[in-house]
């Protein structure tokens, strides 16, 4: 048996090694837990069904587990300093394969394409880069690849603003982005003291897995995905305030509104945060077709 990657002594050891320091910059926070890190494997149902990608191996902690259970797994990986420990920390993994990549630029498509059979289900594993957790995730859904299960840590708050239900404080624009394509949910906390260096805030485990049957496909996406950013532009002010904010106040626009607000038995007085997804897919459409 191989002593895991993930343990504090192993961790300062290999970073010593190399004479690394953590790059703050590139949100370098590792896990040294290895509860944590089979209760993520364990969240995500990794299987050697399974094909995996993980975005920021680190020094391999995570990518390690990984490998134990699934099929392949490719890391993605920014910081080249890192590359030569990898080579060395899963050179006994030979299902693993890590790219220099930075994931905002990745063509995942291809990327799965050269690396994977296309025989095996495709989930995301990671323990993300915090500074940019929701360029990430929305990039992932931009894509449109059909991915199984999507099971990555980030910032409590921001976990909390992707499961968060309709009429509460967190509910907003990224909630409907996510939630319209993937079930959400928070599947347990992270306490600071597992990562070397320790992060400022508390982290989750989010679980996305995509729905079978979307109950909700909008007549034109893009409109759609504008639209909710819109009326959620000032949270406090009504939906009949933001939908004139966003679409104009002349007297023809407010008609077109109002036609589609009683098209979709909307009340104009409500907040946005109120509206479920599928009462804004029908909005849109009732707009689309007033041709605002
Ligand atoms: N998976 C490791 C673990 O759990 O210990 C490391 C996680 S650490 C929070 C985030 C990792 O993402 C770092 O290795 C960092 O270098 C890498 N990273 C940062 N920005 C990235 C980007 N744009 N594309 C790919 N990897 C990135």
């Amino acid at each position: 048996e191989i002593p895991a990657i993930a343990s504090p002594a192993r961790t300062r050891a290999i970073m010593e090694a190399y004479g690394l320091t953590f790059k703050k910059s590139l949100g370098q926070n590792f896990l040294t837990d290895i509860n944590i890190l089979n209760k993520i494997v364990a969240a995500a149902e990794v299987t050697p069904e399974d094909d995996v990608i993980e975005i920021g191996p680190g020094i391999g902690a995570l990518t390690e587990q990984l490998a134990k259970k699934a099929h392949q797994v490719l890391a993605l990986e920014i910081d080249t300093r890192l590359l030569p420990v990898l080579a060395e920390t899963l050179a006994p993994y030979d299902n693993v394969q890590v790219v220099h990549q930075d994931v905002l630029q990745a063509d995942l498509k291809a990327l799965i394409a050269k690396y994977f059979d296309g025989k095996h289900n495709l989930k995301i594993v990671a323990n993300l880069p915090y500074y940019i957790t929701t360029p990430i995730i929305l990039h992932l859904l931009e894509t449109k690849i059909d991915f199984e299960r999507i099971v990555v840590m980030m910032q409590k708050e921001v976990a909390d603003r992707l499961a968060a239900t309709p009429g509460t404080k967190d509910y907003g624009s990224l909630s409907v982005a996510v939630q319209y394509e993937m079930a959400a949910k928070v599947a347990f906390i992270v306490p600071k003291t597992v990562f070397i260096p320790q992060p400022k805030v508390d982290s989750a485990i989010i679980v996305l897995e995509k729905k079978q049957v979307k109950e909700n496909e909008p007549l034109d996406e893009a409109f759609f995905n504008k639209m909710v950013k819109g009326i959620f532009l000032h949270r406090r002010k009504s939906l009949w305030n933001n939908l004139q904010g966003f679409y104009g106040k002349t007297p023809a626009i407010k008609e077109k509104l109002a036609h589609a607000l009683g098209k979709a038995q909307i009340e104009p007085g409500i907040r946005a945060e109120k509206l479920s997804i599928a009462q804004m897919v029908a909005l849109a459409d009732a707009l689309v077709s007033e041709k605002i």
